[in-house]
């Protein structure tokens, strides 16, 4: 299956192993930690790279390794590398590519995980970060240094939706030979390939909208073969967060979906973010499929729609926000993103409650900031239960007057 094809048949066809054996249409489960040789000379074969096939669980799976394959064929990239999580794979993508004396540009505003293990955990391996505007060439640029390796961004960016312009990152790469590397979660390759713009290695979180359905922890890395051969043979099998046979298999399952559910989001989020956006009680809307936003440009360029999540203020205090989402009687209140179901989150109670309030300001994300990821229920049910929690809140603040 080649590159001329559709995406939507590609998620369902590129990549897949034929059952030769039974010809069964869906992948089995190869639900095992071994495999057994016919001989100790093909056993030595197999660990000498002489002969194709399978050796361990964590060094390869057959139902693992056609995830791989599908998901190397929906991102345009050789090959790619599968993991236990999203984290697993950002994490063991990084060290693959830096050592001790290495540094790193990266962008200041990224998932909170990743910045943690950037703004921490790599300084006690003596590895450099330095963390830019993304948006800014020149700040960028002035960044590199002798010793950096890799740059490191996403786009759009948690939890503002900033959107970072993948062909600027690139180019800058190219210029000064450093390894790029993209975390595609938020749109995923349904909507974006940040390979066909020249970025190195690509990272999603598989957790999200590859699997969609909210029951799978899992991650994924895309690149050339070199670069998925290099992080296999070290931080992937040396370190060990490989997936499982049966998650495999559901986020295989998943992606058969994926472009059909990826359009019903994107069209579901519009709607919502152009309602919010229109109601007096909310402040800003950040959604990169708005005119507003300062994202709407590179639109159809680098990415194929506003996908389906989004970032509003709420007009008000803390406690209106807090009362905003605790009357909401069909949206769930919980992290992650890309289920079926419309999830919300409150960063500055939930995920970003450690930072002191100043932090927050400084990190753009306000106290009555909301991130919404729109599921796929129909949208006049998600607005219905958005417009009357807004109206209680018109209700509570009538009452405190
Ligand atoms: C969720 C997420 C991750 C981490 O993935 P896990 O599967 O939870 O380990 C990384 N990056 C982004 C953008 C995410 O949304």
């Amino acid at each position: 299956m080649t590159d001329s094809k559709h995406i939507e048949t590609l998620t369902i066809h590129a990549g897949k192993i034929k059952d030769k054996q039974f010809g069964a249409l869906s992948t089995p489960i190869f639900q095992t930690s071994t495999f057994t040789f016919e001989n100790v000379q093909q056993g030595s074969a197999r660990f000498m790279g002489e002969e194709e096939g399978f050796i361990y669980g964590r060094l390869g799976n057959p139902t693992v390794r056609e995830l791989e394959l599908r998901m190397a064929a929906l991102e345009f990239t050789e090959d790619a590398a599968a993991f236990g999580s999203g984290m697993g794979a950002v994490s063991a993508t990084l060290l693959a590519n830096v050592s001790h004396g290495d540094h790193v540009v990266a962008s200041a505003a990224l998932y909170g995980c990743t910045f943690a293990l950037l703004n921490h955990k790599f300084a006690d391996f003596g590895i450099e970060v330095s963390f830019v505007d993304m948006t800014n060439e020149n700040e960028i640029r002035a960044a590199i240094k002798e010793n950096t390796k890799v740059i490191y961004f996403e786009t759009p960016v948690n939890p503002n939706l900033v959107v970072i312009d993948i062909a600027m990152i690139a180019k800058i790469a190219k210029d000064h030979r450093l390894i790029s590397i993209v975390d595609n979660t938020f749109m995923s390759p349904a909507l974006q390939n940040p390979a066909k713009f020249g970025i190195d290695l690509i990272i999603h979180s598989a957790t999200k909208y590859l699997n969609g359905h909210g029951d799978v922890i899992a991650g994924i890395t895309c690149g050339s073969k070199e670069q998925i051969e290099n992080i296999k043979l070290t931080t992937l099998k040396d370190m060990g967060a490989v997936m499982s046979p049966q998650d495999a298999w559901l986020v295989i399952r998943g992606l058969k979906t994926l472009s059909v559910r990826v359009e019903r989001h994107c069209s579901n989020a519009q709607r919502v973010a152009e309602y919010l956006e229109a109601h007096p009680r909310i402040k800003q809307v950040n959604y990169p499929g708005l005119k507003s936003h300062q994202g709407y440009s590179l639109l159809g360029q680098q990415m194929r729609s506003g996908g389906g999540i989004m970032a509003f203020e709420i007009e008000g205090s803390f406690d209106d926000a807090v009362h905003f989402m605790n009357n909401l009687k069909m949206c769930s209140i919980a992290v992650s993103l890309g289920d079926a179901e419309t999830l919300i989150q409150h960063p500055a109670s939930m995920t970003h409650s450690p930072y002191e309030p100043e932090e927050r300001a400084a990190a753009g994300i306000s106290e009555t900031l909301v991130r919404l990821s729109v599921g796929l229920e129909n949208v006049e049910d998600i607005i219905a239960d958005l417009a009357q929690s807004l109206e209680s809140m018109e209700n509570r603040l009538k009452q405190v007057i």
